[in-house]
């Protein structure tokens, strides 16, 4: 497995660490229920994270064309967790431990403390080039720096405990949607395969202009 590394470009675009790629599939496995939850009959040790039952996905980062602007649910998961830059996927902490977030926000609505996002961190330089170039930001974001983002919980597909097929999501126009289950919903993880880590945004500060907050950076 590839190490985070240099931001991959697809026709002179960067292509964001956690975009996956063609060459990157879904793998589906039979389910079962062990031990009174979803499980996979194959079950190994790496299917399951803080007891939740992962989606299984290739990992091939670069092989193919990029899958705009689909979510690779492994480096989704590790760039909120390990606080990772969602475009290039280095360690995103800036000056004095804190985190930059910028979320889509059509409305113009700032970022509320509390506020939970599957979104990872981004660095200052990166977030410019994502609020020019991602199609979903560049109808409006909101950006801020925040003190921690510790783990609220997962998204993910929910699966009925009796016929072990997918419930619909809580979106009538997109039945397939995933659900949010907390990490104090015990009773949900059990019966959801997660594909997202969501945290809760804590210690915000809004954040309006990108460009000082990049030119801070490079000039320290
Ligand atoms: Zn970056």
């Amino acid at each position: 497995m590839s190490a985070p590394g240099r931001p991959m470009r697809q026709a002179g675009v960067p292509v964001p660490y956690i975009t996956p790629w063609t060459g990157e599939t879904v793998i589906r496995a039979p389910l079962t229920v062990r031990h009174g939850r979803l499980a996979y009959e194959d079950e190994g040790p790496y299917d399951r994270h803080d007891d939740v039952l992962w989606v299984r996905v290739h990992y091939a980062r670069g092989i193919g064309q990029p899958k705009w602007p689909r979510v690779h649910a492994f480096r989704q998961r590790q760039a909120v967790i390990t606080e990772l830059c969602m475009i290039c996927g280095h360690p995103a902490h800036q000056r004095g431990g804190r985190l930059l977030y910028v979320l889509a926000a059509r409305d113009g609505r700032p970022i509320e403390e509390g506020e939970t996002t599957a979104v990872p961190p981004v660095h200052p330089a990166c977030a410019r080039q994502a609020v020019r170039l991602c199609p979903h930001l560049r109808t409006g974001w909101a950006a801020a720096l925040v003190t921690g983002a510790p783990s609220w919980g997962v998204a993910g597909i929910r699966y009925s405990p009796d016929t072990l097929q997918p419930l619909p999501g809580p979106d009538p126009e997109r039945p397939e949607g995933m659900v949010r289950v907390a990490c104090t919903d015990d009773a949900g993880l059990r019966w959801v395969l997660a594909a997202r880590e969501i945290v809760e945004l804590v210690g915000v500060e809004p954040v309006t202009d990108l460009d000082a907050l990049a030119r801070a950076r490079v000039a320290r």
